[in-house]
């Protein structure tokens, strides 16, 4: 069942880059002073420095938002399986993938542009 849902993953993805990319742990932050959501990779081989009281793994990471240019410093705990067991950041805070996707996505065109007759009764509010 392992390598059933391996090729489930690799059909529908997690993310983008992430199903190919085994040695990356992304984070997902959102800036505290502009809003601005980031996405970080760290390595797992490379970026994570192994504790060995606990037996987990500590990333830590500067983020630049590229945005405002304010910087966040963000500590994350790894268990031995890379599950997330604490994390803080500073500067900013951390965001769901999901939350990632929506606030970068495409936003929609406003559907009155799309031209529906419908729309002609709102006129009326724009009065200055
Ligand atoms: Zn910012």
């Amino acid at each position: 069942m392992g390598f059933l849902k391996k090729i489930v993953d690799s059909i529908f993805g997690s993310a983008e880059g992430e199903v190919r990319d085994p040695d990356g742990i992304f984070l997902y932050v959102k800036c505290s002073r502009c809003g601005a959501p980031i996405r970080i990779r760290a390595d797992k081989r490379h970026d994570l420095q192994r504790d060995y009281d606990t037996n987990e793994y500590i990333l830590r990471k500067e983020i630049m938002d590229g945005t405002c240019f304010s910087l966040m410093q963000a500590t994350v705990r790894y268990n031995a399986a890379y599950q997330v067991v604490d994390r803080e950041i500073e500067g900013g805070e951390f965001i769901s993938r999901d939350e990632y996707q929506e606030l970068t996505a495409p936003k929609p065109e406003r559907e009155e542009e799309a031209g529906g007759p419908e729309s002609s009764e709102d006129q009326a509010d724009e009065t200055d």
